[in-house]
């Protein structure tokens, strides 16, 4: 029975997830040398039967997302340390904490100061996204949920990708259909027409992140959901930020190519010539 007081001290409530309450906490004995007495984040879910118990749901995807990050290792996808359950009725997933907090606040602050970010710092930030994601693929997981506010930074601005409590792997080779998950700004024409969610549903998700990088404005917005479905599946590739180089601002439109087969895989970003450019430039 662990007592999860014992093993950890709990600092603050820094969210509260989809599921559940996310802490920042301080591990009590030193977990290993690199994460003595390191800040991490505990997302926490109450699995007893109560009044406000947990739906069968949130169950699942806190048990996938322990799940699935206990197999992910990259130097852009948020540190898993473990989970477990506590004696207090709670499933708990200890992960590092990124102090640089998430890519929509960073971009909400650069807009309130009416600043832009600098194309050489996005497509730093592009190429990691990118990396983190040709990972997960390569492992056949879709992240289903990519989105600025899951885009987390460290104290040196290195990105990791966060929030896989829906990320789900693929069922078989051939992808699968699903019910309508994630945030209504990121999602792909595709999924309204009852088509299945895949790899390249994750690269639209990135387009619209970069966009939003590039303009500190939403790709798709609109008054309520219709509105918003309709500009999806009929607009033209939303206006571009004259502020970006051409080959910066054509990897976006690829990435927002209402037909999911014309987009490009984060493998392939990663080989083009003017991200190859950069690569080498942070090398
Ligand atoms: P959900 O989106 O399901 O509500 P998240 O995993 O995105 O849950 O966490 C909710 C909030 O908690 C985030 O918006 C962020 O502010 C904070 N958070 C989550 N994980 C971390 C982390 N590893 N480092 C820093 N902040 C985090
Ligand atoms: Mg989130």
């Amino acid at each position: 029975d662990i007592d999860v007081n014992e093993k950890y001290t709990f600092l603050k409530k820094i969210g509260k997830g989809s599921y559940g309450e996310v802490w920042l906490v301080l591990p009590n004995s030193p977990l290993s040398i690199r994460s003595q007495s390191k800040q991490l984040v505990l997302k926490r879910l109450d699995l007893r039967p109560s009044a406000n118990s947990p739906s069968q749901n949130d169950i699942e995807s806190a048990e996938r997302e322990a799940k699935l990050l206990s197999t992910l290792k990259h130097p852009n996808i948020v540190a898993y340390i473990e989970s477990f359950c506590s004696n207090d009725g709670c499933l708990n997933i200890v992960m590092a904490y990124c102090e640089g907090g998430d890519l929509y606040t960073k971009l909400k602050e650069k807009k309130a100061k009416k600043e832009s970010l600098a194309e050489d710092q996005l497509i730093e930030w592009f190429i990691q996204i990118c990396m983190a994601l040709q990972y997960i693929h390569e492992k056949n997981i879709l992240h289903r949920d990519l989105k600025t506010q899951n885009i987390f930074l460290t104290k040196h601005d290195i990105v990791k990708v966060g929030d896989l409590g829906i990320a789900r792997a693929l069922e078989s080779a051939s992808e699968f259909a699903t019910t309508i998950v994630g945030t209504p700004y990121y999602m792909s024409p595709e999924i309204f027409s009852q088509k299945p969610y895949g790899q390249k549903s994750d690269i639209w998700a990135l387009g619209c992140c970069v966009y939003e990088m590039t303009t500190l404005e939403h790709a798709f917005n609109a008054k309520d959901i219709n509105a918003l479905v309709i500009k999806i599946l009929r607009e033209q590739t939303p206006q571009m930020s004259k502020k970006y180089s051409e080959p910066l601002i054509d990897i976006i439109k690829s990435m927002l190519k209402k037909n999911p087969d014309d987009r490009p895989t984060a493998k392939q970003i990663l080989q083009n010539s003017y991200i190859k450019q950069h690569i080498l430039r942070l090398l």
